[in-house]
């Protein structure tokens, strides 16, 4: 993993969760309380308006401070989430090899264990980590058997789609959403749609380097 990259990453992220605006806003408005557009969107341009001092740090260095920096930054429930996914990701990047893909597999399946730990979570909740776990269980998979870049990356793509419309038909047990009971059926988590987003993008970024 290059520092190179992760910049190149936040700026696409932030030009998507931005061309996504509509669709976020409406369903955090649904079941939710209406900001996780805003805190997406505050959490990206804190990561873009990094750029300078980033720029000429170690990738684990840069993801370390991505990470406490949206821990300050981004309100709600997702910001102490994404911040601690950023931290734990920092670690496993300075401590194991990331320039295979099994490397960034296991360091993406760090990041999503802080997810799990910090919320109390799992599949199945209807959050964000009904994108993030089968994403980070399927590139761990797919990296091991060492299947073609390209191929791996479509299939990430397509797991993130699938697992953002799962959450349609789940009752939340964790967040807001858990308050609406029954009444959250029928609607897509709004962490699971940015995330779904997130990893769509990032997926053709790295497609194309
Ligand atoms: P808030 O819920 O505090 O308003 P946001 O609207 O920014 O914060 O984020 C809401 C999203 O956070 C939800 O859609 C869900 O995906 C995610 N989320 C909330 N609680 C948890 C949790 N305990 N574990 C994992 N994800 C969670
Ligand atoms: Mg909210």
């Amino acid at each position: 993993m290059k520092t190179e990259f992760i910049l190149a990453a936040a700026e696409a992220v932030n030009a998507a969760i931005l061309a996504n605006e509509a669709e976020i806003e409406s369903l955090d408005r649904e079941i939710g309380d209406g900001d996780h557009f805003i805190n997406m969107k505050r959490g990206c341009a804190t990561i873009v308006s990094m750029r300078e001092e980033l720029a000429t740090l170690p990738p684990d260095t840069a993801l370390q401070k991505i990470g406490m920096k949206l821990l300050s930054t981004i309100g709600g429930a997702s910001g102490p989430l994404l911040g601690s996914f950023f931290i734990s990701m920092a670690k496993a990047v300075k401590e194991q090899d990331t320039t295979s893909l099994a490397g960034i597999a296991a360091a993406f399946a760090a990041g999503v264990e802080a997810i799990k730990s910090r919320g109390k979570s799992d599949v199945g909740e209807k959050t964000m980590l009904d994108v993030l776990i089968p994403v980070s269980q399927t590139f761990t998979r797919l990296a091991a058997e060492g299947v073609e870049r390209h191929d791996l990356l479509e299939v990430l793509k397509r797991e993130a789609e699938q697992g953002m419309r799962s959450t349609r038909d789940m009752i939340a047990t964790k967040g807001r959403a858990a308050f609406l009971g029954e009444r959250a059926i029928g609607h897509i988590d709004p962490g699971a749609k940015s995330c779904q987003v997130i990893i769509q993008t990032v997926c053709d970024l790295a497609g194309r380097h």
